[in-house]
């Protein structure tokens, strides 16, 4: 007996979201669920004194793929946010990525060739062969002035250990850039949804079944037997009941404030890069998006350890988990009618432009 839809899809998040969409464009029937009370999943945005607050952190669309872009930009307009963060070390401020305006507030050099005998000079004065921690690995390759005022702390803090206890490979490239150019991401295209990231995906999920609040895993036959087919966004272990163990992810806790002044930061994004403050980065929501409002709305983020249970950020690419994986992807192989799928389905991180590139080209691939 045929099933009541086609599809049912599990996470309202951009790569169920991209599912739904096409397979509705396709003439497929389909259900999505939710287990959160909201669409969107973690590039969910919701509004605070009329300010997009980004409630997962601070989500900045950028791209080279074109199509990714013009498929978006069916659902949304972005704005032409330009990601600039800043660095504050004790008061004193830094521009990111690393790049003329940095070394000349640092050194006061002037020309690309002062900056990059200076950054030479400071790189060969504390040379370490074969660096066997981060610590060596970073000065070897920009230097102890910018390691210590630009990575140590910022990198201490997100990790929870000391520079010299981590391993080298972390940092694999410090790229420095010989312009004066604060344009963080080298992508063609760059922005922000105006009027949020959870409006676009309202739109891609505008004529679709939708229920929220709805937890797969809780009644996982139930819901199987309402569909043809089964896509999976959600942690791949927790399908199989962790049952050969539970893959590990760094997690981050966000301290969010509404303040009495229009403008805290000046800066969407800066970096305290110093081992004292113990959050990372101060998000000011409203510069996303050139706000005006009478308030601002800012999130501190703190890096944190995760355990089963907490919000999951960031799988650990290491062997122990990337082994543990492999074996949670076959299993997921062995599960005919369900496509696993997104950040937590296929334990990656991906930046949003690959979810909807791998999502188009998954669904895609089902219609045929
Ligand atoms: C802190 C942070 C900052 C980021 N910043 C950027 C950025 O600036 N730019 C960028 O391009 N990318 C960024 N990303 C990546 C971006 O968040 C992801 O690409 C995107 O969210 C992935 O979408 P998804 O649909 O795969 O997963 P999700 O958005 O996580 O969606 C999965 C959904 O499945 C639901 N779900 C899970 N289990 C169940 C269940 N059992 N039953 C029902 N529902 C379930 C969840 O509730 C969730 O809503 C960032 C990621 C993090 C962690």
């Amino acid at each position: 007996m045929k099933k009541t839809y086609d599809y049912l899809i599990v996470g309202a998040g951009l790569y169920g979201a991209v599912f739904a969409r096409e397979l509705t464009k396709a003439g497929k029937t389909c259900l999505v669920i939710d287990k959160r009370d909201h669409i969107a999943g973690n590039i969910y945005t919701h509004e605070i004194e009329g300010i997009q607050v980004h409630q997962y952190g601070a989500h900045i669309f950028h791209t080279n793929n074109k199509e990714v872009w013009d498929y978006l930009s069916q659902f949304t307009t972005f704005n032409r946010y330009t990601n600039s963060p800043i660095a504050n070390y004790k008061g004193e401020i830094y521009n990111m990525p690393f790049n003329m305006n940095t070394f000349n507030k640092m050194w006061g050099v002037i020309t690309p060739a002062e900056a990059a005998a200076k950054i030479e000079e400071q790189r060969k004065a504390s040379y370490t062969e074969n660096p066997k921690n981060l610590e060596e690995q970073a000065i070897n390759l920009v230097g102890v002035d910018i390691y210590e005022k630009l990575i140590k702390g910022y990198t201490e803090k997100q990790w929870g250990r000391p520079c010299t206890e981590l391993p080298a490979f972390i940092i694999k490239r410090l790229p420095v850039r010989l312009t004066y150019d604060n344009n963080y991401f080298n992508a063609l295209y760059q922005g922000i949804p105006v009027g949020g990231y959870t409006a676009m995906v309202a739109k891609m999920l505008e004529d679709v079944e939708v229920r929220l609040g709805q937890d797969y895993l809780a009644d996982k036959a139930g819901w199987d037997a309402l569909a043809e087919k089964v896509v999976y966004t959600g942690p791949v272990d927790a399908y199989f009941a962790y049952k050969l163990g539970v893959l590990e992810y760094r997690s981050v806790r966000f301290e969010t404030e509404v303040l009495d002044e229009a403008n805290y930061q000046g800066n969407a994004v800066v970096n305290y890069t110093d081992a004292e403050t113990p959050y990372t980065r101060v998000i000011e929501h409203k510069h996303f998006e050139f706000g005006t409002q009478e308030k601002t709305v800012i999130s501190r983020e703190y890096s944190a350890e995760w355990k089963l249970g907490d919000e999951p950020y960031y799988p650990v690419n290491d062997e122990k988990n990337g082994a543990l994986y492999a074996k949670y992807k076959e299993l997921a192989e062995g599960e005919k009618n369900v496509i696993f799928g997104g950040r937590l389905g296929e334990y990656q991180y991906y930046d949003m432009d690959k979810v909807v590139e791998v999502a188009l080209n998954k669904v895609r691939a089902d219609l045929v």
